[in-house]
């Protein structure tokens, strides 16, 4: 290659997911050559999430500030928790407009083969979100795998000890399904039909 500079610029690209050598190269190519202006925007934009975003101290999804939007809006009913895997799921239950309650997000599921427990997944933090005793109900958004399966059970017997009822998102998820890709509708249908786990005694 004629430019070091592109060249790195190339292999940077690559780290993105789906992006191999040949889009790498045709991206790269397109910001030096069409839009570099988009270019500046990109790495800007990069920049300054990378120095900005990090997690929420209630909810560990991702935020600009110690304690998210989601988490200080006062018009949303606190007695309702939805656990999720990740901030993607937040944002397509968000989307679908169907759920007026606060989030945790664990950042994964557990998987102790990846070396994923419950600290990994700050279910410590859950805890002592339960011990506020606030929170009245749990909905379990887990995906509907193995792993999914498993760590809906851990946290709903977590919530039966703090003697708080969980329910989790009816059927109609696709098996293995990420909820970011499933479209509004079913998943507003999921939530309206969520089912009890441990009803409380
Ligand atoms: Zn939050």
């Amino acid at each position: 290659m004629s430019s070091p500079s592109l060249d790195e610029l190339i292999n940077a690209l690559t780290c993105l997911p789906g992006v191999g050598q040949k889009s790498a190269q045709r991206m790269a190519l397109h910001l030096l050559e069409r839009d570099r202006g988009g270019g500046q925007r990109l790495a800007q934009g990069l920049l300054q999430a990378l120095d900005r975003v990090g997690h929420c101290e209630r909810c560990r999804n991702f935020s600009d500030t110690d304690i998210c939007e989601i988490c200080e809006d006062a018009s949303r009913d606190e007695s309702l928790l939805c656990v999720v895997e990740s901030p993607a799921d937040v944002i397509a239950l968000e989307s679908a407009h169907a759920y007026r309650g606060r989030y945790f997000v664990m950042l994964g599921k557990l998987s102790p083969l990846d070396g994923l427990g419950p600290e990994q997944l700050g279910l410590d933090r859950l805890e002592s979100l339960l011990e506020e005793g606030k929170i009245k109900e749990i909905i379990l958004a887990t995906s509907a795998t193995v792993e999914g399966d498993i760590t809906a059970n851990y946290i709903a017997d977590l919530a039966d000890n703090h003697e708080i009822s969980s329910s989790r998102l009816a059927r109609g998820i696709p098996v293995g399904g990420e909820l970011e890709f499933v479209d509004s509708g079913t998943l507003s249908r999921a939530i309206a039909g969520r089912q009890q786990i441990n009803p409380p005694d």
